[in-house]
């Protein structure tokens, strides 16, 4: 039989090679930026599967050659070690542009390279996508609606956002990204597509990534107690990563004809409490908790409305909070087994 490796994601055979006419006509040349991170390499597998060329630009400022190595020495992929930052000159159909720290302890340990990923990164691949006329799609993200005063969010928000805080250089910066793609789309006739991403976990994360889930997985795997911020009354709503990336996802948002913005999240919503809750009931029955303080800024609640995504991408969420843990747990284990053993322990 087909052996898994424990990080990859278990594709129905059934929606492997369902693809949206006219994609399938030719070869596709497909840009990645970001495609060594957690949510990139899940894209790139599907893209590669789909039978896609793809090139990976990517600076491993978060990102692993090990979320990529099973596609090294496949003919259709490619892997540039580049900062997109700087300009570069390729030849693509497509551009996905998801190059960005993603989570909060990455993404303010230098604010000024975020918001210039987000803002000169994102000009640069718009740039390219103009010379080229490639199509471009920018993973986008919730947090552009802040500490939302509107319950639960609908694309038609405008948000509610601090621009001088330590969020500002990745709430701020995905703004300023979404502007740009408007106004190239607008104003030089760049296909683009606008994906807000809601919170999103599975196998590939950082072990310590800083978010919420990969923190408490981690933690309640290596015996700790699993740190909750502030109250833990605060919500948020977890999606599954396959629910985002395979076929009708992201890349039917690219393949089909609206531009966007649209949420991409599952509407389960959790407070951070009740999620300790459920790391606990998946992982280990005796897990504690302990309190830190919160960090400055943090929405108090986050909740996507998804309908506009139903309605036009045929779009929605299939796998529960309580479904999606257990398959990121294998892959965890794995690798802090063998963070423990390199250590000797
Ligand atoms: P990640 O940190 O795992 O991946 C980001 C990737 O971008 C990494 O491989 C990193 O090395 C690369 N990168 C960062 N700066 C770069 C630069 N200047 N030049 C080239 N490469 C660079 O994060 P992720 O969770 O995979 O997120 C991917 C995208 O999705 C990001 O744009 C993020 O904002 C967006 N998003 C993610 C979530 C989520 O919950 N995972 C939610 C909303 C939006
Ligand atoms: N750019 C790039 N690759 C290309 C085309 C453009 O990296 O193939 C960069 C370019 O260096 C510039 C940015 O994208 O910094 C915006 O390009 P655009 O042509 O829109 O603006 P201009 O160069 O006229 O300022
Ligand atoms: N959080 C927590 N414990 C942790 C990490 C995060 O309680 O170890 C909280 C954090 O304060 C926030 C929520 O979990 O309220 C989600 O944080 P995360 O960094 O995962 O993502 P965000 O949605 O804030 O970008």
């Amino acid at each position: 039989g087909v052996v898994h490796r424990s990080d990859e994601l278990v594709v129905p055979r059934a929606r492997v090679g369902r693809v949206p006419v006219g994609v399938s006509s030719r070869r596709l040349r497909i840009v990645v930026t970001g495609g060594a991170g957690f949510v990139g390499s899940h894209l790139v597998d599907r893209l590669i599967e789909r039978g896609n060329d793809v090139i990976v630009i990517d600076n491993f400022f978060t990102g692993r050659k090990e979320n990529l190595v099973h596609l090294f020495g496949d003919h259709r992929f490619e892997l540039i070690r580049h900062d997109v930052v700087e300009p570069i000159l390729l030849e693509v159909d497509q551009i996905y542009h998801l190059a960005c720290p993603a989570s909060p302890v990455h993404y303010k340990y230098n604010p000024v390279k975020t918001i210039k990923t987000n803002v000169m990164g994102t000009l640069n691949m718009l740039g390219l996508a103009k010379r080229i006329g490639a199509r471009f799609l920018l993973t986008s993200t919730s947090e552009v609606y802040g500490d939302p005063l509107e319950h639960p969010q609908k694309e038609t928000y405008w948000g509610n956002v601090n621009p001088i805080g330590e969020r500002s250089c990745y709430d701020e910066g995905k703004r300023t990204a979404e502007t740009l793609a408007m106004d190239y789309h607008r104003g030089a006739g760049v296909e683009v597509r606008i994906a807000r991403i809601f919170n999103t976990y599975g196998p590939r994360m950082c072990l310590d990534d800083g978010r919420v889930v990969s923190n408490f997985v981690a933690q309640a795997i290596r015996k700790q107690p699993m740190t909750v911020y502030g109250d833990g009354k605060q919500t948020r709503s977890f999606q599954y990563v396959s629910d985002l990336v395979l076929v009708n996802g992201l890349m039917a948002l690219m393949d089909g004809e609206h531009v966007g913005p649209f949420n991409l999240g599952n509407p389960g919503e959790f407070t951070m409490l009740e999620l300790a809750e459920v790391v606990k009931q998946t992982i280990d029955p005796s897990a504690t908790i302990e309190f830190k303080p919160n960090t400055a800024d943090d929405p108090h609640m986050r909740k996507p409305d998804i309908s506009k995504a139903k309605e036009l991408l045929n779009w929605e969420p299939k796998i529960s909070l309580r479904d999606g843990l257990p398959r990121m747990v294998s892959d965890f284990r794995n690798r802090i087994l063998n963070e423990d053993e390199t250590k000797g322990m």
